[in-house]
């Protein structure tokens, strides 16, 4: 299978920023032996689908709403989402759980919206540093991936998963390859219970991969591709890590 890089942009940019930067990678970018993607914030949505109209990079939203239409401020649907030429959704983000609230079943209904309206939701699992030390990282990463595989069936062959310890997150410190390979394995073997085709469900890593370390991640088996945050705002890292995935 294609490995899949995707960038997830953040609260970061501006329009002067983004233009620049996607240039900055277009122009590096050639034909790429691996899907790409960025999350860009939504209101640039419409800027970024402009400036990645016919080219390899492909777009992606940093949430989506689970409700379909109506009385909900604030958020935005699967289908508006559709209209800029979205093709993933990071669903269930660490920060949005953390700083939002949001539950399994949020995410896994964030989910299924996607999948309905023809957009792949990239699911981010992980666990807390509080978590990992007292041992229940397994514990954790499958009931939150359980909850998404409950809710959407034999449609979790069409998602992809992102593995995303979060005291790896934007804190310079990376699961090492043997570690995230682990808990990649795990993911893979629940994916596998729950699907005859679970060999083709892209499993990303993310948590600070950065270009210094993304081959040797990107090496191990079940590592698919990466989830970026901060590097994916680095054009020639961002073009770095997309070369390690080839
Ligand atoms: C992320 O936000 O998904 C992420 C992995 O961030 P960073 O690469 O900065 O750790």
């Amino acid at each position: 299978m294609k490995k899949l890089i995707a960038g997830n942009w953040k609260m970061n940019g501006s329009l002067a920023a983004n233009e620049k930067l996607l240039k900055d990678i277009l122009a590096g970018l050639g034909q790429p032996a691996c899907q790409v993607a960025v999350g860009v914030p939504a209101i640039y949505l419409a800027q970024c689908q402009a400036l990645l109209a016919g080219t390899a990079i492909d777009l992606g939203s940093q949430d989506i709403s689970a409700q379909e239409v109506g009385a909900y401020t604030g958020e935005i649907s699967g289908a508006m989402l559709k209209e800029f030429g979205v093709r993933y959704a990071i669903v269930g983000h660490s920060e949005r759980r953390q700083y939002h609230g949001e539950t399994d079943e949020l995410v896994a209904l964030k989910a299924q919206r996607a999948l309905g309206c023809g957009i792949t939701p990239i699911v981010c699992v992980g666990e807390t540093l509080a978590e990992r030390e007292a041992g229940k990282t397994d514990e954790v990463v499958k009931r939150q991936l359980a909850a998404v595989i409950h809710t959407n069936g034999h449609c979790i062959s069409e998602i992809v998963v992102a593995y995303e310890p979060v005291w790896a997150i934007g804190t310079g410190k990376t699961a090492t390859p043997e570690m995230a390979q682990q808990v990649h394995a795990l993911l893979r073997a629940q994916l596998k219970a729950a699907s005859e085709h679970a060999d083709r469900i892209q499993l990303l890593y993310g948590g600070s991969m950065n270009a210094a370390n993304a081959a040797s991640l990107l090496a191990q088996p079940d590592i698919d591709g990466g989830l970026i945050g901060g590097a994916a705002l680095k054009p020639q890292d961002f073009l770095t890590i997309i070369a390690a995935a080839a």
